[in-house]
């Protein structure tokens, strides 16, 4: 069981995501990758095998900044650890993704995403998500929307962190079967698969339940649960 840490802020987030993931690291990991929407709206990505401390390290050596992020530590369920089957995920250059868990339906989804244009990178049963949210994208302009649609497709466990070039100001969340809480702050909202890695930041929390997906920006959260119905939190 590995982690995921995001957040959305008027700051730049980087160090609370990378501190977000050295307080999961007693969960176990084999990678660990972080990407950012910095203020130019262009996404950046690091990956590296190893420990956040690498991962740190590779970030120090081009440094890049973002306000918008995701990262994650991975344990590799499918496809060997290396650096092309980190997290975060992409579908092209716009759209990027981090995942816990596994998708069960992975092949048949690889297959049809294949026959419809998709080039896969990897050989993770995750980069089959970040390309139906591309591809539910061009049906949709909200990217909760297509989270949403994505999940319908999706058979076996996940925790899904979300963000896209082209919706700067939101980062979408999705729990099915592993653990996703929302760190909720002052002007800023954060996502983790363990409170512990946003005591540093906020000791308020929204528990996701099974099949929610929510939408954070820098001064809401929104809720919808497996029916699609919006959650009401104090
Ligand atoms: N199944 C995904 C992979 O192998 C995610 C594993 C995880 O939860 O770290 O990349």
């Amino acid at each position: 069981m590995c982690g995921i840490v995001g957040g959305i802020a008027q700051r730049n987030v980087n160090e609370i995501l990378l501190e977000g993931l050295r307080r999961l690291e007693y969960r176990g990991y084999d990678s660990a990758g972080l990407a950012v929407l910095n203020d130019a709206n262009v996404i950046e990505r690091c990956r590296r095998m190893g420990k956040v401390k690498e991962l740190e390290d590779g970030i120090a050596a081009a440094p890049f900044f973002g306000k918008t992020g995701i990262a994650h530590t991975r344990w590799a369920t499918h496809g060997k650890p290396s650096e092309e089957n980190s997290h975060p995920h992409m579908s092209g250059e716009r759209l990027a993704i981090v995942h816990n868990g596994i998708i069960e339906n992975y092949e048949e989804l690889r297959e049809e995403l294949k026959v419809a244009g998709y080039e896969f990178l990897s050989q993770t049963d995750t980069e089959v998500v970040v390309h139906l949210v591309h591809q539910n994208l061009q049906k949709t302009s909200s990217l909760t929307d297509a989270v949403k649609e994505t999940i319908k497709r999706l058979d076996g466990a996940y925790a899904l962190g979300v963000i896209s070039a082209d919706h700067p100001g939101k980062l979408v969340a999705a729990r099915h079967g592993s653990p996703l809480v929302i760190g909720v702050g002052s002007g800023e909202h954060f996502i983790a698969s363990d409170q512990l890695a946003l005591l540093q930041v906020t000791d308020r929390f929204i528990f996701l339940n099974e099949g929610d997906v929510a939408e954070l920006t820098t001064d809401h959260v929104h809720v919808w649960d497996k029916d699609n119905a919006e959650v009401v939190h104090d």
